[in-house]
């Protein structure tokens, strides 16, 4: 390592323990005017006097505070459920909201220049990491002393990563109220650009946006020489910054619904609820025109451009999820596991959540149009259930905290049903295909070891057989590590994508006869 990545490293690790430092800064005091300010005025009542135990008090960290906190609200609710009264119950969490108004912390009073010793020296270190590797190399893509890394390995780096992003995860999704002071850091900028204070999404939003932005520069210099990748990382670097970060958060600030424009059901699970609907209805002709749009994608974008581009139109050029694993989940796509049982889970697991999520999907559309006469709260209790296994646990615990541990696709391989909904049409109803010129082959296993959705391509490029997996994202990363050119991903007529009688090498090779 230079000077130089040695510099970045130091500046990013200080960006990552300013960062995790933050958010038990601080003390926090609650008074009844907070919570009045803060709750709905249906509860405004109930929760100040639930509360009253704790004004005046000053609490001098986070864990001290929503301790206390969550010890009188629970008590309050818990003996309303013992006596069955449950439409007594405050169902509705207010923890972070009032721990991000309770707090006095240094974040708080200075956001930017927070922002700017934990986010902003993280990007730096990133950036300066980056600016120098592969320079001295000629163009194309490097992955050397990979498997001698302790990141990149399941080495104890990585571990330790995977541990730290899983941690992240489960605060933001389950536990945000410990992370108001971080929240505090972006609320300036959440101000300038939706009008609205920060919520955890923002902040999220914020992080995943950069964090493809700096990594994507990264794999710019890391596909000098091929300009597919590089049109490729643009395009996620795009998507992202502007279709689910920056529109949405203006839509707020125009006093219309946030909206990413590129998020498609059933990714999008929450696109038919309830609330969602009557969002869209209840907004006039930009709200319809959404609920058109969204509807649109499904039934019209998804096949069409399926069928001329395979999945990976939007797998591996316009979804965040897909943007994220590209980028910064490139130093682990090699983990990902290859062998027959594991696609065996994959379908099984895939094509399950497939199916849950249009299950859940219709019954909340019938129960909608009944007016929740058909179902009552079954359909809510759906939505969390879904929310918290699918939307949380695994879609971001495990899809983005696992990639130290099995590669950078975790989530599009095993869990998304809208990958499995574009796979279904790759596989059955497509042009695209991989060809392979199977002669060519010296069966180095490049493709296969960075192939970031398992597919063991060798077994197929040895065959001469043409690659028509529903899981191929397209990433086209086999075809660029193949020293020899076997590998051509190609949109052409459907007659030839299967090959009943692949051209065989070896002893099995086609005899030529003399
Ligand atoms: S087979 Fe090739 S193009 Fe398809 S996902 Fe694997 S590496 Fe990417
Ligand atoms: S990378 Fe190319 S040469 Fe190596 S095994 Fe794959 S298809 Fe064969």
């Amino acid at each position: 390592m230079k000077w130089f990545e040695k510099t970045g490293v130091i500046i990013f690790l200080l960006g990552i323990l300013v960062f995790t430092l933050v958010p038990f800064l601080g003390n926090y005091q609650m008074s009844q005017e907070l919570v009045e300010q803060n709750t709905k005025e249906i509860h405004q009542e109930r929760m100040a006097e639930i509360l009253s135990p704790m004004y005046g008090q000053s609490y001098p960290s986070n864990f001290a505070f929503l301790g206390d906190f969550n010890r009188h609200f629970s008590a309050y609710n818990d003996s309303l459920k013992s006596n069955q009264l449950w439409d007594q119950v405050i169902w509705d969490d207010y923890s972070f909201a009032l721990a991000k108004a309770s707090v006095q912390s240094p974040s708080k009073e200075n956001p930017w220049l927070w922002l700017g010793l934990s986010i902003g020296l993280a990007v730096l270190g990133g950036f300066l990491y980056n600016f120098r590797q592969h320079e001295e190399e000629s163009p194309g893509i490097k992955n050397n002393g990979i498997f001698h890394s302790k990141l990149k390995n399941r080495g104890w780096l990585g571990m330790i990563t995977g541990a730290y992003l899983i941690l992240f995860y489960i605060l933001l999704y389950w536990f945000p109220a410990y992370l108001v002071n971080l929240v505090w850091m972006v609320d300036p900028l959440s101000r300038i650009l939706s009008g609205g204070p920060a919520s955890q999404w923002f902040l999220y939003g914020f992080i995943y946006t950069l964090a493809i932005l700096v990594m994507g520069l990264r794999m710019f210099r890391k596909y000098r020489g091929n300009k597919y990748q590089q049109l490729r990382t643009a395009s996620v670097m795009f998507f992202q910054t502007a279709f689910a970060f920056l529109i949405p958060e203006i839509l707020v600030l125009l006093n219309q619904p946030y909206f990413d424009f590129k998020n498609i059901w059933p990714l999008d699970y929450d696109f038919f609820y309830d609330y969602q609907l009557n969002t869209f209805l209840s907004s006039g002709g930009v709200g319809f025109f959404m609920l058109i749009w969204g509807i649109l994608l499904i039934i019209v974008g998804v096949p069409v451009f399926t069928y001329f581009f395979g999945k990976r139109w939007y797998c591996s050029w316009v979804c965040g999820c897909g943007g994220l694993a590209e980028t910064v989940g490139d130093p682990f796509r090699q983990l990902s596991d290859k062998s027959l049982k594991a696609w065996k889970y994959e379908r099984w697991i895939i094509h399950g959540v497939l199916v849950l999520v249009n299950l859940m999907t219709l019954l909340t559309i019938v129960n909608y149009f009944s007016e929740f006469a058909l179902l009552g709260n079954v359909t809510n209790q759906l939505h969390s259930f879904y929310g918290f296994a699918i939307g949380s646990a695994f879609a971001g615990v495990v899809g983005t905290g696992f990639y130290p541990f099995m590669g950078n696709r975790v989530w599009c391989r095993f869990g998304c049903p809208l990958a499995a909904y574009l796979g279904i049409v790759q596989r059955f109803k497509s042009r695209f295909r991989i060809t392979t010129n199977g002669g060519q082959c010296i069966s180095c296993g490049n493709c296969s070891t960075y192939c970031e959705m398992g597919i063991d391509v060798r077994w197929y490029a040895q065959r001469g057989q043409n690659i028509v997996r529903s899981s191929c994202v397209g990433c086209g990363v086999c075809s660029a590590v193949c020293p020899r050119g076997v590998l051509k991903l190609e949109n052409d007529s459907e007659e030839s994508r299967f090959e009943e009688f692949p051209i065989l090498i070896g002893n099995d090779s086609i005899k030529i006869k003399s």
